[in-house]
Formats: structure tokens, C-alpha cells, sequence
């Protein structure tokens, strides 16, 4: 049944801002159809007192679920797991505890309780349909709340030695190279999906300078390269754009509006992050 489906291809950018896309002129980001999302208010968290900011893993969570995310993740707390034992461990062996981060469905399936092994706690999609279910053959690669198996961060010290920045930016370059790799192999894909997150960083420390619009012009030069290799749908979006931080001179936080652009224009009515959902499968059925 899905022989005939068109393919989908989706860049997930973290914090990629609508407005900055647009007063740069950024025609390969923007491609034929573009827009801004708003974002379901259960994707929010309280940042400080009173103040809420759309929270990156619960609005990816509604990308590509279609819905809003369920309560018990909304009150998940960043929590750290601690054990004694395995924090001795960890201090002799640290970095080769690394290859654990990520696999918790793994860990899960197998009983395996993930308070030994000292792991920061996010939400993580459980029981809900996504769009990968929608496809009959799909490639993940890095997507926040649902892919696993995947750090491209260095683990413990050498991280830790890294500009944020610079680590950020490796993480998305190894990303980049890992999808040309798979375009130039002409897989056989339904839908494909990498997420980056170096802008967002970017759009935290580096909110209206050079830097950030050289990094945005480095995300379309990227665009640009691989949409002769890609046949179907290409869909750009973020979870969030960006504006000014008050009283910062280059502070970033997260704005209402989220991207998204299309290579076509598909038939379904794009408002939120939640109409994601719907796009892919509208157009998987085309
Ligand atoms: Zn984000």
C-alpha cells in the first residue's frame, strides 16, 4: 500500500527563527512554500518566575506525533540519577561509559534501571504514534524525545574541556556529512529525518551578530547542496524561533513561532507544529 507514496525528507533545525530566514533573504531555507508555526501552549515550561518559554523536547515531541505532548512528560523534571558505586566507576572509566547514553529504550527493554548509570532524564515518546509509523522504511538520525542510540557529543572531560559552540557545531557538522552520505546512496526511504542543533545555541549567545547570520548562511548553503539530491518532499522546520533577551546586548531566548518550508505545496492547512503530522501523511499518501 504505500508503493506509490511520494518520499519525505524533513531537516529539523533547532531554533531556526522564521523572520531572521526572511530579512536575510535565505532562499534555499525558504524554498517554494513558507511559513510561521505557532506552538501548542502544553510545549511550554516555566523558565523563571512566570515566565514561559516553548521547551525544545516537548514541541519536537508534537512535530512528529501530531499532538500535544501527554501531562506526566510535561512535569518530567531534569533529573540526574546518582549512585555511588557507579560514580567511582564513572570518575575511572568515565568516557567509556559513553556509548550508554542514548539507549535507553535499550536499557529499558532489558530491564536495566537507568538510575545506575548517572544519565540526565528527558521526555522520551512511549506508546504514541509518530510519523515514523506512518512510513513502511524510515531513517531517524538524532531527532530529540525519540531517537536513540545516537551521541555525537563527546561524553565526560573532553566535553567538558569544549567551547559550547564549537561542540555544537561539530554535532552538526557530523550530522551534515551523515546526510549526504545517506542522499548519495539513493536509499531506499518513505521518510528521513535529521535534526541539528547548533543554531539554537547560536541563537542563545549570539542573538542580531555576525556570527549568527554567517551560521544561518551556512545552513543554506547545506539546503542548497543536498535539494539536487533529494526527489519528494523536502520540509525544513524548527521548534522555536528566537528573539532579543532583554537587557543582553547578543542574549537570544525563544520566540512563539516556529519555521517550516516546502519544496511543494501540499493540500493540508499549516498552523501550528501540530499540522506537521498531518503534512507527512498527506503527502506520503500522494
Ligand atoms: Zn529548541
Amino acid at each position: 500500500m504505500f508503493l506509490l507514496s511520494m518520499r519525505v525528507t524533513i531537516i529539523g533545525i533547532d531554533g531556526l527563527d522564521y523572520d531572521i530566514v526572511e530579512a536575510l533573504g535565505l532562499r534555499n531555507l525558504q524554498q517554494d512554500v513558507c511559513g510561521k508555526l505557532s506552538i501548542p501552549r502544553e510545549c511550554y515550561r516555566e523558565i523563571g518566575k512566570e515566565v514561559y518559554s516553548p521547551w525544545t523536547p516537548l514541541c519536537w515531541m508534537s512535530i512528529v506525533t501530531g499532538q500535544v505532548p501527554p501531562e506526566e512528560l510535561r512535569q518530567e523534571k531534569k533529573r540526574v540519577y546518582s549512585n555511588e558505586g557507579v560514580d567511582w566507576v564513572r570518575r575511572r572509566f568515565g568516557k567509556y561509559l559513553g556509548f550508554m547514553r542514548g539507549k535507553r529504550r535499550f536499557l529499558m527493554k532489558y530491564g536495566v534501571e537507568l538510575s545506575k548509570y548517572k544519565m540526565v532524564e528527558t521526555p522520551f515518546i512511549r506508546d504514541m504514534n509518530t510519523i515514523f509509523d506512518l512510513a513502511d522504511k524510515s531513517i531517524d538520525f538524532n531527532i530529540p524525545a525519540y531517537s536513540e542510540g545516537y551521541t555525537l557529543r563527546p561524553f565526560g572531560t573532553e566535553a567538558e574541556g569544549l567551547e559550547h559552540l564549537e561542540l555544537f557545531d561539530r554535532e552538526d557538522k557530523l550530522v551534515m556529512q551523515f546526510t549526504r552520505s545517506i542522499l548519495s546512496r539513493n536509499p531506499d526511504y518513505n521518510l528521513f529525518m535529521v535534526y541539528m542543533r547548533a543554531i539554537d545555541h547560536y541563537g542563545h549567545q549570539k542573538f542580531g551578530t555576525r556570527d549568527l547570520f554567517n551560521r544561518y548562511k551556512l545552513m543554506d548553503l547545506f539546503i542548497h547542496e543536498i535539494k539536487q539530491k533529494i526527489d519528494g518532499l523536502l520540509l525544513i522546520c524548527s521548534d522555536h524561533g528566537f528573539q532579543q533577551l532583554e537587557d543582553t546586548k547578543t542574549g537570544g531566548r525563544h520566540s512563539d513561532h516556529a519555521f517550516y518550508s516546502l519544496s511543494q505545496s501540499i493540500d493540508v492547512e499549516m498552523d501550528s507544529l501540530l499540522d506537521i503530522y498531518p503534512l507527512v501523511k498527506k503527502a506520503m499518501e500522494i
